[in-house]
This record gives C-alpha cells, structure tokens and sequence, in this order.
C-alpha cells in the first residue's frame, strides 16, 4: 500500500516556546535542563500530532535547538578551532557560541583572555527566508562522531511509541553548503574524511533499530559544481550497506533536470521528488526508475500556505501507482514543513471567506494522509475531507475577492514609459542638488531608528484595545519629532521619521493592501530563535489609501532639512510573504509596484523630495539555477521602476540593499536607476567597491561606513579610513555616506554616537571637494 510521509516538522511550537526558552537559556534564566525538558516535550507533542494524522513515517532528527546544519557540523565534529573545543562531545555552549559567537565579557566571566570570537557565517537555506550557518572546511579538517543526537531523539519517539524515520543532513549538500576557509580547498576533496563519520550514525541507527533513514540532498536541484556528480556516487554506494538502515534520497525546492539520471541511478531504497515545483519530472522519474526503488512524491506544497488540489494530487498519485504498483509509491509534502506555520486553527481570527483556502503544517499532513486513503482505498474513505477540500477550492477559485478588475484593467494598460524616468541620471540628479542644497558627500540614514521599550509597550497597549488610537498616534507623532530633533542635532542632512509606526517592513505595508492578511501566530522560523510571521497575499493588491504619507508629511513639518519618504519595495514585499499561487509571481509583483507607485505620487505631491524604496531581498528572491536569473531580474527591475519611475526628475529616489552579496546581480541594481543606492558594506570592508568600480557603476551610492550588527561604536577614524577607500572608488560628487541598514535593533546610547562619528569624518573630505 502507498505510504504516507513527512520530510520534517516546524520546530519552533505553536507559541514559539523554543524561542522562550533557548533566549531563557542565553540569558541565564533557564537552566540547560529547562531548555532540554521544553525541547523534549516539543518533539513528544509534534510526534504525537503526526502520528494521529495517521503518517506512516514519521521524521525525527527533524528538530533542532537552533539550527539542522549546525547540528550536522556537531555531529562530525566540524567545530572551527577558534572556538577551543577540545571534549568528546559538542556541549551546548561549544553549540551556541558557534551560532552567535563569544563575546569579550562572556569571555573573561570565563576567565579567558582575548577580543572574542566571530560566530559562523550565516546564509539563506536555499531560496526561503531561513538561514542555516555555513560549515568552515579547511585542509586539516578531520571529522570525528561529536553528538548522538539522531541515535537519541530516534530512541526518544521510540520510547513513546513511535518508529520515526531519523532525518540527516546528506554528505554531498552539506560539504556544499559549506564554505572553505582557504581558495585551494574544494570542500569536495574532504568526502573521504568525512563518509565514516555518516557510517557510524547509520550503524548505530540501525542498531537502535531505525529502518530507514532519510538524506536531504537539495544540493541535487541546483546546478552541481565540477566533482558533485561523483561524489555523489561515491558517498551512496559507501553508505548504501546491509548494516545500514535502508536510505531515502530527498530531493526538493525544485526539479532535477539533468540531475535526475544521476539521482535515480544512487543505489538507495527511495528517491523523494518535489512535484510542486517541479512537477514536469514525475514522468520521466516513472520511465528511469531502476526497478527496485520506491518513489516518494511530494504532493503537498512545503513552501506556501493554500490547500492541495487533491484531485490533481490524486491523478499524479495514481499514475504512480499505475507504473509501479502501490508497493513502490510514498506521497508526503514536497519539503520539510519547516517553512510554514504550524496550525490554522491557532487563527480564529483570520477572515473566514480566506480561511478556508488554506493549510498550515496540521492540514497538510491531512492532506497527504487524505491522498493515501483516496488512491489505496478509494474515493469513499477519503469522505469528508475530499469534499471540504473540493469545496474550499472551488470558492476560491469563483471567489470575488481574489480578483479586482480595477487592478486587472490598470495592469492591462502598462506602458513602458510607466517604467522610465524622464532625464538620465546625470541631468536628473543636478537638478536634484539644486532642489535639496547639500553638501557633497550628504549624510543620511536608512530609515528606522531604536525601537525602544517604550515604543513596544505602546504599540502592544494600543494592540490590546488598552491605548486609544488617538493616544498611540500622538506618542508616534512625539517619537517622530524627538527623533527628528536627534538627527538635527547630530547634524545630518537627509533625515527620516524612523519608522516608530511599523513593527516590521513588510507587515506594516501588508497590513494596509488589499489582498493581504496577517496572521496571529503564523510563525515561521527565520534564522535560530528570530521567527517571521509572513503576511498572506490571496488576492488582487491594491491600496485602499495613503499609508506613509501622514507619518513622512508629520516629520518634514517638524524640519527644513529634507526628510526621505521610506517605503518597501514590491520584491521584497513579495518575496517576504506567502503569495497566491495562481497567477505567475511576476503579475502579483507588478501588482504590488502599482499600489506603491501610488504611495509614491502621494509623498511625492505631499513635498517629499527624497523617497526611498528599500529592496534588500531582491537577491535572495534569485531562482535557484542560473539559466532562470535573467528572467526573473527582468521583471524583478521592471516592477521597482514601476513603483519608481512616477516621480518629476527633481524628485530623488533612493533605494537601499542589505543582508547579501550583490557582486553577481550589479547590472540588475543599476537597471533600477534608483538615484542612490545605499548599500551593505562596512562589514566586509568595502569589498563590494571593487566589484561597483569593474562595472562602472553609474548613479550615486552610499556604502554603509557603520556596522550596524554590532553595538560597538566605531570611531571617527574607522568611519575616516572606509570612506577613503570609497573615494578611491567613486567620484566624490556621487558619494553619500550612511550605515550600513536601520538603526532599528540599536539603542540610542550607541546609536547617538556612532553618527556623531559618521558626520564629522564626513567633513574632511568635504573640504577637500
Ligand atoms: N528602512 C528599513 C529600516 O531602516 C530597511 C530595513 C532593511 O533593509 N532590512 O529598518
Ligand atoms: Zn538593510
């Protein structure tokens, strides 16, 4: 009979209690055996949920504390020198100074010596919004078996009751995904050294009586680097042994392509498919898979939050079994659930026409079990749960809130001239100097400022129905001012509002759209303890009125300095939301810039001279092969221009970047034509520069001089030292000098000070100009 499987489970709980209590545990609050005892009973209930769905299999392995690739680097072992482990196990402080590094202080409460220690790097998991943290390989990298901690959570379900298939990160994907810390090393070469270490855990697996055990590879979607392909041959024919527990080859966030042949022939007992992303690859996987392999088909959508057409679902399932009998056939969701909230009953509050649509992990996992009993057992014992699928559907699909023929006749009569600004850059931004009177080489920042504990209880209390909302809007309207006084007191000379009424820059624009909800628990995991609650787009955007231009109008009152109107940028809107997906993203993103564009006329007609439109996840929202970069930065560019290009050329529009490395998209960023463009770079030390002078980068730009990550200081001399390089770069006349992102996260106490330095090592090259 066909099987029903999960690839993983949110982590996080319902009521983020892993983020309480490991934050509990940071701060010394909780004890180490708190946090595991909440750990334990978080695993105990996610089990005990799955297992009354009805799943077959069941994933363990599938939880972490902070991070799944930072467990594999514990459990072979892979702890960068620099943190000074030296036991036979990773102990939970080894653990969490790898994720956040060791302060100075930490250090000497610990009677150390030294500046402290940087933690690993951390990147994006793929394309979602979770970041893992990047192994660091180098020449004398050896492994060793460092944490038992598949071997004892598979033994911690079995103890309850429950067989679970234990979930490891693969050999191939996570020497991949790690980052060698000299040029000469590929990470590859290191597969040798570390193949005994994924063959003892699969013995010792398989001695505490696990059956199979699933291995993520999702390096295998992506475009594999010169010596993948063997080594993939290499590491499953040593791990494919009768001593071993039976091996499931996962496989998601898109198809195999060229891959697939590779895939199919690992000598594995299954093979798992994303078939929501790609589901073009199930017929050629039915016509190549050796005969001894089960196929495990992802039919449930791990990455966003709709029902599953089980009909569709249904009919893939069934040519499946067609072509390999029900023996051979597995279904479960296309991915770990790990990137979508845990439970839609947790929102009753969620409007109850959209509601209907969707499903969170829960439903999903009843979803796939729902798939199994259709195709093994027949339409009447899938019962119910077929026809309220079939239902919610079909009101989706004929329901009138989905679409609006406002937004789809003004989407029909796009021009090109929508997207263009009138002068080029050159003549535009002269005319701009004359319009703002500054000084070369302006200061400015990126639009927040410290949200301080004050803030946070006002915006709860007026949340709770306990502060009016004529109270809470005066205490903005008093924040707006102070802050506005700060920054003329610091001497700054493009200055912002700072952002005091938005608790997160793509929900507070979502908040206001049509065709957007937020949710009340919604959480997803971003990276260790941060969680997300994504907005949910449903239908056609559009916005119902102005939703910036009170706070930006209030502040430029306040000042006769230009004050910059901040807005989110339709990518990043799109990409930090969970999206419809009936229509291509491109036409929901297009919908989106138009909304904007009409923020964007009402700032500007309101007086504001400067608007930025922040877009820090225009890289990350890159498809993950190559060959499908130009299509999406095609659009991707037209819908910031869209939301751009509506201004006179006397009006100056900035954008702002951050979180990535923007070397391999530059061509995209200047075709935004933004006027200025501030940029992530004190961390990396300008880096970036170089790569903006090979392009020959047209408009003016402000690398950040302040690391904003850090709460240190730097000193005028630091700020003095970067801003030479920057000169030695960009002409001095389309500089601008900023922080590297918004100040939101800092205190004043640091915040203050660091400006203060940032404007008067502005001055000396001022002078020189
Ligand atoms: N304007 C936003 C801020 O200053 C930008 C945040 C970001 O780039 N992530 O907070
Ligand atoms: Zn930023």
């Amino acid at each position: 009979m066909i099987q029903a499987t999960n690839l993983g489970f949110p982590r996080i709980g319902l009521h983020r209690e892993l983020k309480w209590a490991v934050e509990g545990y940071w701060a010394g609050r909780t004890s180490e055996d708190a946090l595991q005892e909440t750990a334990r009973q978080l695993r105990a209930r996610h089990w005990q949920w799955q297992q009354e769905a009805g799943l077959d299999q069941i994933p363990s392995n599938d939880f972490s504390l902070y991070d799944h690739v930072l467990d594999t680097i514990a459990l072979v072992g892979a702890v960068p020198e620099r943190f000074g482990w030296k036991g036979e196990t990773v102990d939970l402080t080894t653990y969490f100074a790898m994720a956040r590094g060791v302060q100075e202080k930490e250090l000497e409460a610990r009677g150390l010596e030294g500046t402290g220690v940087p933690p690993l790097e951390m990147t994006k998991w793929f394309d979602t919004n979770y970041h893992y943290l990047v192994p660091e390989f180098h020449p004398e990298q050896r492994f060793r078996l460092a944490s038992t901690k598949p071997i004892d959570e598979y033994l911690e379900a079995k103890a309850l009751g429950i067989e679970t298939r234990p979930v490891l990160l693969g050999p191939v994907s996570f020497l991949l995904l790690g980052r060698a810390t000299v040029a000469h090393l590929d990470p590859l070469t290191l597969l040798d050294r570390l193949l005994p270490v994924y063959a003892e855990v699969l013995h010792r697996l398989k001695a505490a009586g696990a059956r199979y055990v699933q291995m993520d590879e999702p390096c295998l979607v992506l475009d594999l680097p010169p010596g993948a392909r063997q080594a993939y041959e290499q590491a499953y024919a040593a791990l494919n042994r009768p001593e071993h527990p039976a091996l499931v080859l996962t496989t998601y966030f898109g198809g195999l392509e060229e891959n697939l042949p590779l895939a199919l022939s690992l000598p594995v007992a299954a093979v798992h498919l994303d078939l929501v992303r790609a589901p073009e690859q199930l017929d050629s996987a039915l016509a190549h898979l050796p005969e001894d392999r089960i196929l495990s088909l992802g039919l449930v959508d791990g990455r966003n939050v709709w029902r599953t057409d089980l009909d569709v679902a249904a009919s893939m399932l069934r040519r499946a079994v067609d072509a390999l009998g029900r023996e051979r056939v597995w279904v479960g969701p296309s991915c770990s659930l790990l990137h979508v909230p845990i439970d839609l009953d947790a929102e009753p509050e969620l409007d109850p026409e959209i509601r209907p649509w969707m499903a969170f992990a829960r439903q999903k996992l009843d979803e796939v079990v729902t798939l199994k009993c259709l195709v093994n057992e027949g339409e009447a014992a899938a019962g119910d749960r077929l026809e309220a699928a079939r239902r919610a559907r079909q009101e989706r699909l004929t329901s009138a809130r989905r679409i609006d023929p406002e937004v789809r006749r003004r989407l029909a009569t796009l021009s090109p001239e929508m997207s263009r600004r009138g002068r080029p850059f050159a003549e535009r931004y002269a005319l701009q100097r004359t319009r703002l009177k500054l000084p070369p080489l302006p200061t400015t920042t990126i639009g927040s400022f410290p949200q301080t504990d004050e803030l946070r209880r006002q915006r709860a209390a007026f949340r709770r129905g306990e502060l009016s909302r004529a109270a809470y809007e005066q205490f903005l309207e008093a924040t707006i001012a102070e802050t506005i006084a700060r920054q003329e007191a610091i001497g700054l000379d493009v200055l912002v509002h700072g952002e005091p009424e938005r608790s997160d820059m793509v929900e507070y624009f979502a908040e206001q759209l049509q065709g957007f909800l937020v949710t009340q628990n919604g959480w997803v995991q971003s990276y260790g303890t941060r969680c997300v609650r994504p907005p949910i787009l449903y239908g056609d955007v559009a916005r119902r009125s102005p939703m910036t231009v009170r706070w930006t109008t209030f502040a430029q009152r306040c000042t006769a300095r230009p004050v910059k109107g901040i807005l989110t940028g339709p990518v990043t809107i799109l990409q930090w939301s969970f999206v419809r997906d009936d229509q291509p993203r491109a036409d929901t993103c297009r919908q989106i810039a138009l909304a904007l564009r009409d923020e964007v006329a009402d700032l500007e007609a309101a007086g504001i001279a400067v608007i930025q439109i922040d877009e820090p996840a225009l890289r990350e929202g890159l498809p993950l092969r190559r060959r499908d970069w130009p299509a999406y930065l095609e659009w991707a560019v037209e819908c910031f221009r869209l939301a751009s290009c509506v201004v006179r050329d006397e009006t100056q529009i900035h954008t702002h970047m951050c979180y990535a490395d923007f070397e391999d998209i530059l061509e995209a960023i200047a075709a935004l034509d933004a006027d200025v463009i501030s940029i992530e770079a004190a961390r990396s030390r300008m880096a970036l520069l170089d790569a903006f002078r090979r392009f020959h980068y047209p408009n003016a730009i402000g690398p950040g001089v302040y690391d904003i990550h850090s709460p240190r200081v730097p000193s005028v001399e630091e700020i003095e030292a970067l801003l030479e390089r920057a000169l030695e770069v960009i002409p001095a006349e389309r500089l601008w000098v900023n922080p590297d992102c918004g100040l939101k996260t800092r205190r004043w106490a640091e915040v203050e000070p660091a400006l203060r330095h940032m404007v008067q090592a502005a001055v000396q090259p001022r002078q020189d100009q």
